[in-house]
């Protein structure tokens, strides 16, 4: 013990009670008091010496009348500097009056005080003090000294704070992010998550988020999901098409993830490298930009079709008037044959004539078939016929709404694809509900309603296209899909041609398109095509 301290405590105190009080703390049994002899009490007067923590003992109104080396280390004060001294010499007065007087109630009703104070450094710097401090007690169990014990934590705190300020700020750049996102760990727990995250919590009625992408995600990745977990690898724009239970419109939100590789903290993983991986999971709302898309594509769709129509209409037009000049030019034919059969003068003339006229006639048939405009064919490739409907609908949405007339959309879920041209099939079924429309609005049927569904068996898909209409009478189902048979009158793309187009799209595609003659409530159209690749059938 430093003389200087010793001698301080020998003056003002009875050291030797102080050494006894202490000693049990310190050793756990009560050492025989001698100054001068090297005992266990010497060995403990060393090892309170140079302990590693600033250690202070005081009398009942904190006078300080002991201090060790690095108690003078901490603070900046030569020991004989603070000697006699109040501990209050330490305070740099910032310490909250509650703080001290917490301290004071429970030292003084003889319990141990644990905390941190805001201290000054001789040479004025402020530093945290973390400080511990015990009562002695007496055989009568009166309090005679208190022994303080602090450490410097400036650094430590600093260090924390850096690092639960470097926490809040990431947390606040997350929270502004416009996207939702959240941290899953190992076991799918969410670990952290963002604002815009909890209003997906709210917004979708799906349960946990994280839980629901996951499942789409690892759905849609298969195999690959473990592998790019294996390699920490990101994935990025995975888009999922979210349906509500209620009746709130569908919206689409696009995935990106990264993982990161966090080295355990705790005491357990001290020796061993223990690592825990998380999913940084972002979720971004991208109806609006699918809808934008949406509109795009079926603008597009609109000018093909009118385009189609337009060239459709032409070829209606021209075959229409070429089926007109033809019939004359029959009757002219059959009349210049009787004539020449009577085989007389008097009529060469008027054969010269039918021969002339007939000749015009053709001239101005074939000029009208070079008119007649290609209708340019599209490759056949992989086809959703649900997707082609749905277009289709969408093409047809405001008439439909125009005519008040209800649809009842019955896709079958999971369609298989077929081989087709998309724009070839969406005319087919444009012409179909244009029909189904038209029929509809003929009738002053209470219930108009359009129904369209989709099936399948082994080898077809199947499309019902039925409507509340008047229907086809029986003996008329065969001959409308006739060229120019119609029930409407003639003109436009309303020549009868209608059908006879469906008719020719459904061959290319070897389908069969058929009226249902069971259906009574008006008319139902059944059309099949071959599944892209029938399942495989079974050795009789
Ligand atoms: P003070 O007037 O000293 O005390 C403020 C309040 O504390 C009083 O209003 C009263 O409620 C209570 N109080 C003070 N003395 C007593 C007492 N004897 N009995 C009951 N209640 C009392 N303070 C530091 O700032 N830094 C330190 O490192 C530090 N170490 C200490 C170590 C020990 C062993 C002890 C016993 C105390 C220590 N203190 C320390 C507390 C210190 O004694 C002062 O209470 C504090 O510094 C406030 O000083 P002050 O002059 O502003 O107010």
């Amino acid at each position: 013990m430093n003389k200087k301290s010793l001698q301080y405590l020998q003056m003002h105190t009875d050291l030797e009670s102080v050494i006894n009080d202490l000693s049990p703390h310190m050793l756990g049994a009560k050492p025989a008091f001698t100054v001068e002899a090297k005992t266990p009490y010497d060995l403990f007067i060393e090892t309170v010496e140079q302990a590693p923590i600033a250690i202070s003992i005081t009398d009942k109104k904190a006078n300080i009348l002991y201090a060790n080396v690095e108690f003078s280390r901490v603070t900046g004060y030569q020991i004989t500097d603070v000697l006699g001294k109040k501990e209050s010499i330490l305070s740099d007065k910032s310490t909250p009056r509650e703080v001290y007087y917490d301290l004071w109630h429970t030292i003084s009703n003889k319990k141990v005080w644990h905390g941190t104070l805001c201290n000054r450094h001789k040479l004025g710097h402020r530093y945290l003090a973390d400080l511990t401090i015990a009562p002695m007690l007496d055989d009568r169990g009166i309090i005679t000294h208190y022994i303080g014990m602090h450490r410097d934590i400036t650094q430590t705190y600093e260090a924390e704070k850096k690092v639960s300020n470097h926490k809040l700020l990431i947390e606040s750049v997350i929270n502004s992010s416009p996207m939702a996102m959240v941290v899953i760990d190992d076991q799918d727990q969410v670990i952290l998550d963002n604002h815009m995250y909890k209003t997906l919590v709210s917004d979708l009625d799906k349960g946990e988020p994280a839980d629901y992408f996951l499942k789409l995600l690892r759905h849609e990745l298969g195999k690959s999901w473990q592998e790019i977990q294996d390699k920490h690898q990101g994935f990025s724009n995975h888009e999922f098409k979210v349906e509500s239970k209620a009746n709130k419109p569908v919206r689409w939100y696009s995935c990106s993830g990264n993982w990161f590789i966090e080295t355990s903290v705790n005491a357990d993983a001290f020796f061993e490298n223990v690592s825990k991986q998380y999913l940084i999971l972002t979720i971004s709302d991208i109806t609006r930009q699918r809808q934008q898309l949406q509109e795009l594509r079926l603008q597009s769709l609109k000018i093909l079709i009118s385009e189609d129509e337009r060239i459709r209409g032409l070829r209606e037009t021209l075959l229409g008037a070429m089926h007109q000049i033809q019939m004359p030019m029959n009757q002219i034919k059959a009349s210049e044959n009787i004539l020449r059969h009577k085989n007389e003068q008097q009529y060469e003339g008027v054969i010269q004539n039918l021969v002339h006229i007939q000749e015009s006639g053709l001239v101005a048939i074939n000029t009208m078939e070079k008119c007649i405009p290609e209708i340019t064919q599209s490759p056949f490739t992989s086809v959703n016929l649900n997707q082609i409907l749905h277009d289709v609908l969408l093409l047809s949405d405001q008439r439909i709404e125009a005519t008040g007339i209800e649809i009842n959309w019955q896709p079958l879920t999971s369609l298989p694809t077929m081989l087709g041209s998309e724009n070839r099939l969406r005319i087919l079924f444009k012409q179909l509900i244009d029909n189904a429309i038209d029929a509809i609005t003929t009738t002053k049927n209470l219930e108009q309603r359009i129904r369209i569904s989709s099936d399948i068996d082994t080898d077809l898909i199947y499309v019902y296209i039925e409507d509340t209409g008047p229907g086809i009478p029986t003996d008329k189902r065969s001959k409308v899909f006739e060229p120019f048979y119609t029930t409407r009158p003639m003109g436009g793309n309303q020549a009868g041609m209608g059908l006879v187009i469906a008719k020719e799209i459904v061959n290319q595609h070897h389908g069969f398109i058929d009226i249902d003659h069971s259906y009574t409530q008006g008319c139902r159209f059944k059309i099949s095509f071959p599944l892209q690749t029938p399942p495989a059938r079974r050795n009789v």
